[in-house]
């Protein structure tokens, strides 16, 4: 169950920080009521851009994307907000990949680019409860393996 205060992950890679930077000012009043995690880079500008806290992780490319991956695992993150560079090869493409791979396992909200992240933020859910619908994890686990 997602609450009605979302624990949001916010991540930008460089050419893409203005932009999230940006967009979160603009938002500020409608992020107020949520808590923010970010990749480390992107959560020092935050900081400073918002007048807030955020819970700053590692940066990306040094095993921030993997911490919030784990904490998507967890059911410690509700939403990613993840301006990934569509026009810049990665050195931590793989992170980047498994990133956007475990919030879609975890069926929470992603929005990659600005447009998205609007949509996300002005949704009426923002504001509730939502009951995320999960597959049968259990029946993955425990799944006969032939040894
Ligand atoms: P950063 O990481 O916020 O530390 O720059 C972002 C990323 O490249 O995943």
């Amino acid at each position: 169950m997602l609450g009605t205060q979302k624990r949001i992950a916010l991540v930008a890679h460089d050419h893409m920080k203005s932009d999230l930077l940006e967009w979160a000012a603009y938002n500020k009043a409608a992020l107020s009521s949520h808590t923010l995690y970010a990749t480390g880079t992107t959560g020092k500008l935050l900081e400073k851009h918002l007048g807030r806290s955020v819970t700053k992780l590692k940066s990306g490319p040094l095993g921030g994307d993997q911490q919030l991956g784990a904490k998507i695992a967890e059911e410690e993150i509700d939403m990613l907000i993840f301006f990934w560079d569509p026009l810049e090869p990665m050195p931590h493409d793989p992170d980047v990949k498994a990133l956007l791979r475990i919030a879609a396992v975890w069926n929470i909200p992603v929005a990659c680019n600005r447009s998205s992240a609007d949509f996300l933020i002005t949704s009426p859910l923002m504001g509730k409860q939502y009951d995320r619908q999960l597959p049968d994890f259990e029946t993955y686990s425990n799944r006969p393996i032939a040894i």
